[in-house]
């Protein structure tokens, strides 16, 4: 999925239409339908968006008199390539949901160096007492289900009780997920010999009669 060309370096690239001489935008390329073949081989798409652009000003009358429909032209460009096209739009917003963002793909890419940097740090963190990369991981729903099912497999080997009111805080949507998740808190309970109490939650000594927390009497 990766290509070699990173979209950084795409963002720092200058391709001009040769119709109006107007910088290219980089977009993402739009999803295509079945259908429409091979699609575009590319994740990312220069795209001249300039509105006054000769092309996609001349466009809606070309396409009315060879179509009979309404649309117009974009001049558009692969990256790394010397293809270029001109593509049919609809209207003149046809791209304007796809330009790339730096801001968001430089979020993107700070949030996957951090996944990259917990899973690194899984093989040591049960000899090190780390629980923090394998919180990570469990907690941010962008991470894998792969990922997920590694981490939780470590719960039990750090039995560390701090795990458990965030992950019971949080809600997760695999349901085998979410049952590994109960065994191993389970687990690193009855290894501390504390227990739930059912009315407050809090962390109580297995043997309590009384929760010293809420007073409440336990069965
Ligand atoms: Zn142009
Ligand atoms: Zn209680």
């Amino acid at each position: 999925m990766m290509k070699t060309v990173s979209v950084f370096d795409l963002l720092e690239e200058e391709h001009e239409c040769p119709h109006c001489r107007s910088r290219l935008t980089l977009c993402h390329a739009p999803p295509i339908h079945v259908g429409d073949g091979l699609g575009w081989g590319s994740e990312y798409l220069f795209v001249c968006l300039n509105n006054e652009c000769r092309l996609f000003v001349n466009g809606w009358k070309n396409i009315e008199d060879n179509y009979g429909h309404v649309g117009s032209y974009r001049y558009m460009k692969l990256p790394d390539s010397n293809e270029s096209y001109n593509m049919m739009v609809a209207g003149k917003d046809a791209f304007t949901g796809c330009i790339v963002d730096p801001e968001a793909i430089r979020k993107a890419d700070k949030r996957y160096q951090k996944e990259k940097e917990a899973v690194a740090r899984l093989d040591s963190c049960v000899e090190e007492n780390d629980l923090d990369p394998v919180l990570y991981l469990l907690l941010d729903d962008h991470v894998s289900l792969a990922v997920k099912k590694r981490a939780v497999a470590l719960l039990k080997g750090l039995n560390d009780l701090a795990c458990i009111e965030p992950l019971r805080n949080h809600n997760f949507r695999d349901s085998y997920l979410e049952q590994e998740i109960n065994l191993a808190i389970s687990a690193i309970m009855a290894a501390h010999y504390v227990k739930e109490c059912p009315y407050c939650a809090e962390l109580i000594k297995a043997r309590a009669k009384l929760c010293k927390h809420c007073g409440k009497e336990l069965a």
